[in-house]
């Protein structure tokens, strides 16, 4: 199976933004998605950077045309290594291999007849850079912009696209999922039902000279739209290129709605005039809207990509995107969504299992993967075989659907029916009898078959989480368990494999940067007399305190009690206390403290902290504990 997977070249009049990340990484999903398939794959993404908005933006910065766009081509080539997402190419419409495409399906078109000269005298709207028809605007108004278009006149090279209008309408009713969700195939319909008009192809360089010739008159440039979308087949060498005999027409765009007409119109009357077979798909998703509100540059809600993955992590980043979008329909980011999402699905339902399931193999079988006995399993395994299929079942039939947060959701009900599992099963009862160790094994057994189901299903969204897994599965990551066909068979993980010690996968969030402890104390005449329930010294020892020498201290960025301490204690620690407030980094460094050292971990504002500062409450906020003279960094406390 071949597969070939496009995002849409990103116009360079802005930085890369939420939307474009949002489009690329379901490309760069939906490609590790068929690699579980063993399919072929091939993934495009670029810019598009032709055009008299990019002539304006530059001109705004007093640059050329061509310096402005290799520096803001370059920002979004450099954001997707960090983004986890790598395409095997990245096309620029100014590369001279496109550049000759362009004009060489021009030349075809316009010998074919399918290209004519007239004059036109239109409305049009400079900021969409196109004319409008009447119908077409609301109240006068470019729909988009909600400027008034001007008339203007001008003689010009138009795509006798009303040709094909007839045949796009047959297409598109023997395919009905040629333009998937149903709803963006309606609206396409929808709009055909009027005449379709001609589109117009070309600009005189008297207007615009940033752009790429038409064979056929030196005198005019083509538009933007005849050029941009022909980066689909000159990436892949049409029309001798190996790739495009390889990979097309087995072709998946995705595109935001914004941009539906010219993929799902103007795109397969040019590929068919042009003589080539058009794309299988076009996947189209809906916007992003920021806190409720669209997201633009005048409301200063631009979210920046990689100030989320630096804040919450790269895969939770991608995990919420993904889940949290119904793939066609609008979503709304927020923050307060994305802790949410990571606290409850990835901290909770996730890591909670995995490190329930992790530390039981160690307590109860010393780290080893304990045998299993056939007739005991089948006995008293969990009965998860069945759910399994179910879920790759599920799995497979939504991602290949674009259905990619349905796909998700099978994966986190499988997790929910084992985390069920558990409870019911309760092995630290069957841990208590030697006359349930077969059961106990066969529960473990059974449970870490599941985490190694999980490590695989989440691989296209999260992959750095499932080489994680697998490490402490004691697999091997690089060896891919992630192929399909692999995981359908429901293997488990070999008997006698050690696993290496557990890991946290995914911190909790403490909301808004607030860590427990360091909220202000309660002024003293508001706090009662008693004390908290009676404790054991057993209880005591429990809580590992330790004394620490502070090697450097730093405000940790947007919030403003935080510190960002890092300490010895024999071993490097980094520690987020509550104190900025009250201290000054300079007046900690060299300083001993005494920390928590073995409080579970936490997130706070995208930094781990590896324990907790003591320090007494007064009224005047949090005062440090100090030892009375200097100790080894690392002395225990009693
Ligand atoms: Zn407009």
């Amino acid at each position: 199976m071949t597969f070939y997977v496009s995002t849409p070249i990103y116009y360079v009049n802005a930085r890369p933004h939420l939307g474009h990340a949002y489009t690329t990484i379901v490309a760069d999903v939906v490609r590790r998605f068929q690699s579980m398939r063993d399919s072929q794959t091939y993934f495009l993404t670029g810019t598009d950077e032709h055009g008299d908005k990019v002539v304006q933006a530059a001109q705004k910065q007093g640059v050329s045309p061509r310096v402005y766009v290799d520096q803001i081509s370059r920002l979004f080539r450099d954001l997707w290594p960090e983004l986890n997402v790598r395409p095997d190419r990245f096309i620029r419409t100014t590369d001279s291999d496109h550049m000759a495409v362009v004009t060489e399906v021009l030349r075809k078109i316009h010998a074919a007849g399918d290209i004519y000269f007239s004059e036109y005298e239109g409305l049009y709207c400079f900021g969409c850079e196109r004319f409008y028809a009447e119908r077409e605007l609301q109240e006068g108004r470019c729909p988009i912009h909600e400027s008034e278009p001007e008339l203007i006149r001008e003689s010009n090279y138009f795509f006798r696209m009303s040709r094909y209008q007839g045949w796009l309408i047959d297409h598109l009713q023997s395919h009905p999922d040629f333009i998937r969700p149903e709803r963006y195939r309606n609206e396409v319909l929808a709009f055909l039902r009027e005449p379709l008009g001609d589109l117009c192809i070309s600009r005189p360089k008297t207007r615009l000279t940033w752009g790429i010739p038409l064979p056929f008159d030196e005198a005019y440039v083509t538009y933007v739209w005849f050029d941009a979308l022909l980066n689909y087949v000159s990436a892949l060498g049409y029309p001798d290129g190996e790739l495009f005999h390889r990979f097309w027409p087995a072709a998946q765009h995705i595109v935001a709605k914004d941009i539906l007409k010219p993929h799902g119109i103007y795109w397969p009357c040019m590929l068919k005039a042009a003589g080539i077979p058009v794309y299988r798909h076009l996947n189209v998703h809906g916007y992003w809207n920021i806190e409720q509100r669209k997201m633009s540059k005048s409301l200063g809600n631009v979210i920046e990509p990689l100030e989320m993955r630096n804040v919450y992590g790269l895969d939770a980043f991608r995990y919420f995107l993904i889940r949290e979008m119904t793939f066609g329909l609008d979503a709304n980011f927020s923050e307060s969504a994305m802790v949410q999402r990571i606290n409850a699905d990835l901290a909770n339902d996730l890591g909670n299992l995995f490190s329930r399931v992790l530390s039981m193999t160690h307590k109860y079988f010393d780290g080893a993967v304990p045998e299993l006995d056939p007739e005991v399993g089948r006995q008293y395994g969990l009965g998860l075989g069945p759910d399994a299929r179910r879920t790759v079942d599920e799995y497979e039939r939504a991602m290949e659907a674009f259905e990619l947060h349905k796909a998700l959701a099978a994966v986190w009900e499988f997790i929910g029916r084992m985390n069920r599992a558990i409870d019911i099963a309760a092995p630290w009862e069957l841990a208590k009898k030697p006359a349930t160790r077969k059961q106990l094994e066969a529960v473990i057994h059974s449970l870490l078959k599941g985490l190694r189901l999980i490590s695989g299903l989440i691989y296209p969204v999260m992959p750095d989480t499932a080489a994680r897994m697998q490490t402490h599965l004691g697999l091997d990551p690089e060896a891919l368990y992630y192929a399909l066909r692999d995981l359908r068979l429901w293997k488990p993980v070999p008997s006698g494999t050690r696993l290496p010690k557990t890991v946290m996968l995914f911190p909790r969030i403490e909301a808004a940067g607030e860590p427990a402890g360091a909220s202000p104390a309660p002024p003293a005449a508001e706090r009662g007399p008693e004390t908290k329930p009676e404790a054991t010294l057993e209880d005591f020892q429990r809580i590992d305190l330790r004394v620490a020498t502070v090697l450097s201290a730093e405000p940790v960025p947007k919030a403003k009690k935080l510190l960002k301490l890092e300490v010895d204690l024999g071993e490097r620690r980094t520690i987020v206390s509550g104190i900025a407030a009250h201290y000054t980094p300079e007046a900690l460094v060299g300083r001993q403290v005494v920390i928590i050292a073995n409080l579970r971990p936490v997130k706070l504002m995208g930094v781990v902290s590896q324990g907790m500062l003591l320090t007494a409450e007064s009224e005047d906020g949090p005062v440090l504990i100090l030892p009375e003279k200097p100790v080894a960094p690392g002395s225990g406390l009693r």
